[in-house]
């Protein structure tokens, strides 16, 4: 459980890891992609600042590690 500031609440809320939409690093420090309960999406930067995210979580493209041969995503899927 982790509490952020939703901006459609206007308030801080609770949510749970079933709430976490994607993980990434930033120089700040590690970025999570979280949606509330309430369909608003953000961000927490270093586990402190919460702000509003418009879109999903970046996808990773398989294809373009399949033309470069850095890894084989059946290998790593399994
Ligand atoms: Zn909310």
């Amino acid at each position: 459980m982790f509490v952020v500031h939703c901006h459609e609440h206007g308030s801080s809320v609770l949510l749970d890891m079933s709430r976490v939409e994607g993980i990434s690093t930033s120089p700040e420090g590690p970025v999570l992609d979280w949606r509330c309960w309430c369909g608003a999406r953000g961000r927490l930067v270093a586990g402190t600042r919460s702000e509003p995210r418009a879109v999903a979580a970046p996808v990773v493209e398989l294809e373009a590690h399949r033309r470069t041969g850095d890894t084989d995503p059946d290998q790593v899927a399994s």
